[in-house]
């Protein structure tokens, strides 16, 4: 019997995730989006297909809901607000709001005393020309960024556009000499339990991730400082749910804090294989309060991102044993769009 019911704003592959996980907790799903197209209809208990300020649509989102959640930080966290003013919406959305905007972030970990990139907000190519000890950099919108979108590399003032008009702002970024990239999944609970799972070791390839794999090869002193930082973020931010923390490692062997996101993350779609239990199992067990369960690592893993057209071969594919094959079944296998991915579990 499904007795509670989780409310996920968005549609997409990571909701669809969320949605199975939902359904083996014998929690019920409510999913509303504002892509008629969103996959997770093919996952959830009850789609919503409605605009964020169709004020019916949302009426209906809430009173098929028990507890809302999120599938990404690009929500405007105004509907969040509104939802959140009848049903409890976790995490809190306010977290959301430093999470969809670079600088605030940026600002926030810094606080913390915890290294970023360095970085300036630029608002002008006036500021641009100010802030040129950060070149070569990349210079990011500010807001509405993924998978490498709203990214320029600069490598001299000569690469500022002399008919842009800066309408966005941004934030400008030294590059770095990356020697490695990895990620933290850490979840907590209401009661303050933190839960994570080991570091996973990352390789993106485009600026959109191509891999990822467990064991990180880092050291013991990364390794640690890396869940060190993620333990102190989820506890200033007194955050429910899981949180992932992307991080740069230096040439110089410095860690330093690349992103953060409100949530499961594509680095951690190997959780759903190599773990007794997955990164979206732990947000629902978070999120709806149902108590911590140990994490028991299954096997080391290697996944890696299906992008585009690659899915029509991978459908024709039969699998090894230790392979697993996960389809996004979205309608339409654009150039760069994640379509699926495989896991492949070694020893
Ligand atoms: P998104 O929000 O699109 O994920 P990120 O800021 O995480 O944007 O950038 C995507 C990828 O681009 C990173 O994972 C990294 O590989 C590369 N990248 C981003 N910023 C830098 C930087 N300052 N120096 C070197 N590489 C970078
Ligand atoms: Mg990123």
């Amino acid at each position: 019997m499904l007795n509670k019911r989780l409310g996920i704003v968005g549609s997409g592959q990571l909701c669809s995730f969320l949605c199975m996980a939902a359904k083996k907790l014998k929690i019920s799903t409510t999913v509303f989006t504002d892509d008629k197209d969103g996959p997770a209809q093919n996952f959830c208990d009850y789609f919503i297909y409605g605009k964020y300020n169709d004020k019916e649509k949302i009426r209906e989102f809430i009173e098929n809901t028990d507890i809302a959640t999120y599938e990404f930080e690009n929500i405007p966290v105004e509907f969040l607000k509104l939802i959140e003013k009848e049903k409890p919406v976790l995490p809190n959305p306010d977290i959301n709001k430093i999470a969809q905007n670079r600088k605030l972030e940026k600002t926030f970990v810094n606080k913390l005393g915890i290294k970023t990139t360095d970085w300036a907000y630029i608002k002008s190519a006036e500021d641009i020309k100010k802030n040129q000890n950060l070149l070569p950099g990349i210079l990011k919108s500010n807001t509405l960024g993924y998978d490498g979108k709203g990214q320029f590399v600069l490598n001299s003032l000569d690469d500022v556009k002399k008919d842009w008009c800066f309408t966005a702002d941004y934030i400008l970024e030294k590059k770095v000499n990356l020697k490695k990239e990895i990620s933290v999944v850490i979840t907590r609970f209401k009661d303050g339990t933190l839960s994570f799972y080991e570091p996973i070791e990352n390789e993106h390839r485009n600026q959109i991730l191509f891999k990822s794999k467990i064991p990180a090869n880092i050291s013991k002193k990364i390794y640690e400082q890396a869940i060190s930082n993620a333990k102190k973020i989820s506890e200033e931010l007194n955050y429910i749910g899981v949180l992932t923390l992307e991080y740069f490692i230096t040439e110089k062997d410095e860690l330093l804090v690349n992103e953060l996101a409100p949530r499961f993350h594509n680095s951690g779609h190997l959780t759903i294989d190599a773990f007794n239990i997955s990164q979206f199992q732990k947000h629902v067990l978070s999120v709806m309060d149902l108590g911590s369960k140990p994490i028991g690592k299954i096997s080391n893993a290697e996944m890696y991102n299906i992008l585009g057209s690659e899915i029509l071969d991978y459908r024709k594919k039969t699998f090894k044993k230790n392979e697993f094959f996960y389809d996004y079944l979205k309608k339409e296998p654009r150039e760069g769009r994640k379509m699926g991915h495989i896991t492949i579990l070694k020893d």
